[in-house]
Order: structure tokens, then sequence, then C-alpha cells
């Protein structure tokens, strides 16, 4: 078990495209020590989901997972789940806006819109491919840490940054607020 420094904003590998990961290469023990790793380290750290450049790895994969926690304890629960080349294709223009943070850009909250309802393609870590559909909070999830395969953060998908919050503020004035 090894818990993995986190990039936090202003690092540059945070704003780079991160490299498919090939096939062949998803057995490996370098790609499946680094899975466990982020792993672990999404648990330590109590993130919805973790990306590899978060971790400063370069390469297209996600991990996802949510149980209660105390940094998002309204939270639905969603089983772990690993992507590698996740493949996002938005299926509706509806828009649900939701409080997103981020390790990366830490104890800060802000009001993200997103698209509603996506299919995600992905290979998972034994290196099966998957067609998934995500509704709802799985498909913010999703967005969130398929974003950072392509250099972007939560801030970037903003169009109001005056929601944008420390949060401790945030659980003072704003918690509760459902939007
Ligand atoms: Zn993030």
């Amino acid at each position: 078990m090894a818990i993995l420094k986190v990039a936090r904003l202003g690092h540059p590998i945070l704003r780079e495209i991160a490299c498919p990961v090939h096939e062949d290469e998803i057995s490996s023990d370098s790609i499946q020590s680094l899975i466990k790793d982020m792993i672990d380290t999404m648990h330590e750290y109590e993130g919805l989901g973790l990306a590899a450049p978060q971790v400063h790895v370069s390469k297209q994969i996600v991990v996802i997972e949510s149980q209660s926690s105390s940094r998002y304890p309204e939270a639905p629960e969603i089983p772990k789940m690993v992507m590698i080349n996740p493949q996002v294709e938005y299926l509706t223009h509806e828009q649900i806006e939701s409080w997103e943070g981020c390790l990366s850009v830490p104890d800060m909250r802000g009001l993200v819109p997103r698209c509603q309802k996506i299919q995600v393609v992905f290979y998972d870590e034994k290196g099966i491919c998957h067609t998934e559909i995500a509704e709802d909070f799985l498909s913010i999830v999703i967005q969130h840490e398929t974003d950072h395969l392509f250099g972007k953060v939560f801030l970037d998908r903003m169009e109001d940054l005056s929601s944008l919050s420390f949060l401790s503020e945030f659980k003072k004035h704003k918690a509760g607020i459902t939007s």
C-alpha cells in the first residue's frame, strides 16, 4: 500500500493531456500497482475519485468510489470503478449543477454545471471494455475525473466564479443548498 503525493493546482501535469494506456500494458505490474496506489490514495484523502495526472502520472486512468465520507457526507454510493482510456459522449443538452471539490484544489467548493446524462466507454483494470450510461451524480463524477485526463479542472467548467468558496465558509453558509 502506498499513499501517493497529490499534485495541486499550478503543477503543470494537471494541464497536460494524459497518454492513453496501450491495451497490452493494462496487465503490467506497473499499471496494476499504480491503480492500487491510486485507490489507496483516494481512500486516504476521502476523494470520490482520482485521476492519474493528480498523482503525477500522465496516463488516462481514473478511479472512482463513493462511500459516505466526512468530505462528502451527502454523496450517494458508487461502487469502485477503474476506468482506463475513458471516452465520454454527452447524451443530452440537459445540464445539472452541483457543488464540486477536488483534491488538487484543496478546501474549495464551487457550483459547476455538467451534462445530466453521458455514455462512457472504457477498459477496466482487467482490460475488459465496458460501455455504460451514467446519469446525475455518477455522470458528474465521471465528467470531473475524465476532465483531469484532458488538462481541465472544475474551475474551468464554472460559469460563474462568484459561488467559489473555501470549504469552511461553504459549510457555514452554503451547505444544505441544493441546486
Ligand atoms: Zn479533481
